[in-house]
């Protein structure tokens, strides 16, 4: 009996609707599962494209990094993943891509602004922009120190890992995460769906203002508040 299936299926499933959703091309981009009383999670295997893989290959690594588990190599992007997992206990999936709008707005440096009530929905927050990372973290463990260039500008942002589920990463491109990987896939989804409609409202007004206070507090409590629809589903 496998112990490890449940987050191996999770995962499979989460890196199969990346190239659905049209959040990668190629190989680019991973989902894991985590399962934290186990303390391990399930990862895409490096290399390998969508329509070749199997539940059985996603790889099991610990919070550390370590494999515990498989014949593959994980994703290039595993430690940044066992980095998120250890420090955010809340979370149960990692969704990793280069969409094209997210991406491009990671590219800017820029944190994409809350200009509608589509943004408000899922969040009240500007999706944070990670700065780049100085050279030293470049040059010492590059993945691991992804991580922490999320954690810090979390930090900085004073926001825990539950109240934003979405990053960029200056230079990079988009993390999204949630308490199940169906809901950072859907966080992943939704994220480059802001990115482009941000960028479409600054194309057709570079003026544009932020959507103001109380639409702000309106629709995010209406799809968060107690009872609420987005409360059921996840
Ligand atoms: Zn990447």
């Amino acid at each position: 009996m496998n112990k490890y299936k449940h987050i191996q299926r999770a995962a499979y499933d989460g890196n199969l609707q990346l190239p659905k959703l049209g959040l990668v091309i190629f190989t680019f981009g991973n989902v894991s599962a985590a399962d934290h009383e186990l303390g391990v999670f399930a990862i895409k295997p490096s290399g390998v494209p969508y329509e070749d893989l199997s539940a059985e290959e996603m790889v099991i690594v610990d919070f550390d990094g370590k494999k515990i588990e498989g014949s593959l190599r994980p994703s290039s992007d595993t430690k940044t993943h066992a980095v998120l997992y250890k420090n955010c206990p809340e979370i149960g999936g990692i969704v990793h891509t280069h969409s094209t709008y997210a991406t491009a707005w990671a590219q800017s440096l820029r944190d994409i602004p809350n200009y509608g009530t589509t943004h408000a929905d899922h969040t009240v927050y500007d999706i944070p922009c990670a700065p780049p990372m100085n050279d030293e973290m470049i040059e010492g463990d590059y993945e691991h120190e992804t991580g922490f260039q999320i954690l810090n500008c979390l930090k900085e942002k004073n926001l825990s890992c539950t109240e934003i589920e979405m990053i960029l990463v200056g230079n990079h491109a988009p993390f999204a995460w949630g308490k199940t990987v169906a809901k950072a896939v859907y966080n992943a989804a939704v994220m480059e769906e802001l990115a482009k409609m941000a960028f479409l409202t600054e194309q057709i007004n570079p003026e544009a203002a932020r959507l103001k206070q109380s639409l702000m507090k309106k629709h995010y409590e209406r799809k968060h508040g107690e009872g609420s629809f987005s409360k059921m589903l996840w």
